[in-house]
């Protein structure tokens, strides 16, 4: 392992806490050097904020870290072991093309995982070469960062480098890396795999690791464990329903690309949804759509329930009463993100108070708005902006009755007619990583080289609740000729 010049002064600060379980849940791998890295982007503001010096990694022996050719200080590289459910199947997977090269404690003393993406082969790679091609990684950090920005707990993107490689695909496309950084990688999948191929003793070491990192507040209750799952089923009701707000359809919620830390992970074909329909799918993989936009909500329930199952041997001694009180804890699911779900919508709608029949309201636009093909972001920047032209719903008899009651409804509460709107725009992304923005950002970059596209696109999106006019040419839609989208595996 080669450690290069400079190193100290990246303000490296890594502990390797994943490397202390039992070894049964990683392989230690050696980094395979690429022939000639080059920086394609960084995250400025995350790298301050991990405490990292953005001058230092744009160096030499910044970039040769962020491409896996040299080490920083303190980092002990390795590949992860899970299983997972893939579309429902259970596997053994792991990390065929990332590895691990510790945790990051920043100046605040929080601790990230340091991983680099499409690094080259491990153990676990099966078939695979191990490496990624730059336009998924982009698209990626795109996502990501759109999601952060959204408010939504989600992984981030520190930097992509390219490889100087050519990886074969369909085509030949280029290679690169993207450094992801994560509050961990635990997944469901992680659970899964020490279920099924572990010792309960390890499987409680794996239990105890990720209340020690997440939940330490959990483990002086009554069962840590049961605690433990029960504040999983609440993170990821939290996560789902923000999902569903913004219409962020995933695309691959298999178990394995489920975080227990409760943010989003594993951007592959993910998109956001333009017509609202809750049929949407946009992955070409999901010839079911499994994991269709109105489908999101259902499926974490499942998932979780696997996640349930791999604790049952430390839930209670009796296996009779373990089942019950795992099917307790998830079927509080439901109620849970219904709950964010209804409370978000209302926030959509400038309505801070309650009434029963707030549920109807919501849905009658739903309803409408699926009628007539409505645009899912227009529609609600429309309401919050009292702008009725752009979006054809809005000149129908269905909307002006609908609108009626809306406004009907904002009245019957205390607040100030400026106070809801203010709701609204909080709530309301004026501005989303569209689909065709999104594809016309990686063309000028894969093809053309050309990251302006993208810089634009990402500095646009750093603030969807600004409702500015300099956002106004993101807010439109694409041609009718690039609809339907297609999104392919970020392989
Ligand atoms: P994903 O669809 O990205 O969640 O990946 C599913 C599994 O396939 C994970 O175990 C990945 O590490 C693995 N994988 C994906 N792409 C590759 C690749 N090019 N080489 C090796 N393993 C891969
Ligand atoms: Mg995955």
């Amino acid at each position: 392992m080669v450690e290069g010049k400079g190193i100290k002064e990246i303000g490296w600060n890594l502990d390797n806490s994943y490397a202390r379980l039992p070894e049964k849940f990683f392989t230690i791998v050696d980094p395979n050097p690429v022939p000639s890295p080059k920086m394609v982007i960084i995250n400025d503001s995350l790298a301050a904020s991990l405490g990292l010096s953005v001058d230092m990694l744009r160096s030499s022996d910044g970039i040769a870290m962020l491409s896996g050719n040299q080490m920083p200080e303190g980092a002990l590289p390795l590949a992860q072991a899970y299983a997972g459910h893939q579309f429902g199947y259970f596997t053994m997977l792991g990390d065929g093309r990332a590895m691990l090269l510790g945790e990051q404690i920043t100046p605040e003393n929080q601790r990230f995982d340091i991983q680099l993406k499409g690094s080259g082969r491990t153990p676990y790679s099966r078939g695979g070469d191990g490496k990624a091609a730059l336009g998924p990684m982009l698209r990626e950090y795109i996502i990501s960062e759109a999601m952060d920005a959204l408010g939504i707990p989600t992984t981030r993107s520190l930097a992509v480098v390219t490889t100087g490689e050519t990886i074969i695909r369909e085509t030949e496309l280029p290679g690169a890396i993207m450094t992801r950084v994560a509050a961990s990688h635990l997944r469901v999948g992680t659970f899964q795999y020490a279920s099924r191929w572990c010792t309960v003793e390890e499987l409680k070491a794996l239990a105890d690791y990720t209340l020690d990192r997440h939940f330490p507040e959990a483990k002086s209750s009554e069962n840590p464990y049961v605690s433990l799952l029960k504040k999983v089923v609440k993170g990821q009701a939290k996560l789902i329903a923000k999902w569903q707000l913004v219409g962020f359809i995933h695309g691959v919620m298999n178990t394995d690309n489920m975080a227990i830390s409760g943010e989003t992970i594993d951007y592959g074909p993910c998109a956001f949804m333009d017509t609202y329909d809750p049929a949407t799918v946009f992955s070409s993989i999901d010839a079911q759509g499994r994991y269709a936009y109105g489908n999101q909500p259902a499926m974490a329930g499942w998932n979780l329930a696997r996640f349930a199952e791999t604790l049952l041997p430390l839930l209670h001694h009796n296996q009779e009463e373990a089942l019950k009180i795992a099917q307790d804890a998830v079927s509080e699911f439901a109620e849970l993100y219904h709950s964010h779900w209804i409370t978000g919508m209302r926030a959509k709608l400038g309505i801070f108070n309650e009434e029963l029949q707030d549920k109807a309201l919501i849905e009658d636009l739903l309803n409408i708005m699926k009628k007539y093909g409505a645009d899912y972001t227009n529609t609600f920047r429309g309401l919050t902006l009292g702008n009725f032209q752009d979006v054809t719903l809005f000149g129908t008899s269905e909307f002006s009755k609908w609108h009626e009651l809306w406004k009907a409804r904002l009245t019957r509460q205390e607040h100030s007619e400026e106070s809801f709107y203010e709701l609204m725009r909080n709530s309301n992304p004026a501005v989303i990583p569209r689909n065709h923005r999104v594809e016309e950002a990686l063309e000028a970059a894969v093809i053309k080289g050309d990251y302006t596209v993208m810089e634009r696109l990402l500095k646009v999106i750093s603030k969807p609740y600004d409702h500015s006019t300099k956002q106004i040419e993101y807010c439109t839609l694409p041609e009718i000729s690039k609809r339907p989208y297609r999104t392919f595996c970020g392989t």
